[in-house]
């Protein structure tokens, strides 16, 4: 099972908002230069994050992005699955066809094994995900490009 890279730089993002200070939220370009990603990579991701209610925008001096309580909460298993959608391990359908696709039995087994991929992260929240050593070290990522 192979995640995409929206889904990649989604919990990256999360991950780097959960190590920020509740006081000094952060913007999307610096959270794409700790992550070292293209910045309009990164506004696509925010907005699908915001979009979900895991992040929010604080307006206002000082404003920024914060993870919501949601999102310090999410089970990873939920964002993953969010964030990857409804495609499956393998392209049955698309422009080509493939002649089995409406009675496949490695199909199934295939969906099947892709629910117990998520089901493995489901027990996973972001706070989790942060914790030593990955903490410390998304912390030391700030500002590592300014631009
Ligand atoms: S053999 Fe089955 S799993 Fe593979 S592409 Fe065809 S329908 Fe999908």
């Amino acid at each position: 099972m192979r995640l995409t890279k929206f889904t990649d730089l989604g919990l990256r993002a999360v991950m780097r908002l959960a190590v920020a200070e509740e006081n000094a939220p952060l913007a999307t370009r610096e959270v794409a230069e700790a992550m070292d990603v293209a910045y309009s990579h990164m506004t696509k991701v925010i907005s699908r994050l915001q979009h979900l209610g895991v992040i929010e925008a604080r307006r206002g001096r000082g404003g920024g992005l914060g993870l919501t309580r949601l999102g310090r909460q999410a089970s990873v298993g939920w964002l993953v699955r969010e964030l990857e959608g409804e495609g499956e391990v393998v392209e049955c359908e698309g422009g080509q066809p493939c002649p089995l696709r409406g009675a496949c039995r490695l199909r199934a087994a295939l969906r099947e094994a892709q629910e117990a991929f998520y089901s493995s992260l489901d027990p996973l929240t972001v706070s989790d995900l942060v914790a030593s050593p990955t903490g410390p070290v998304l912390v030391g990522l700030v500002g590592r490009r300014p631009g």
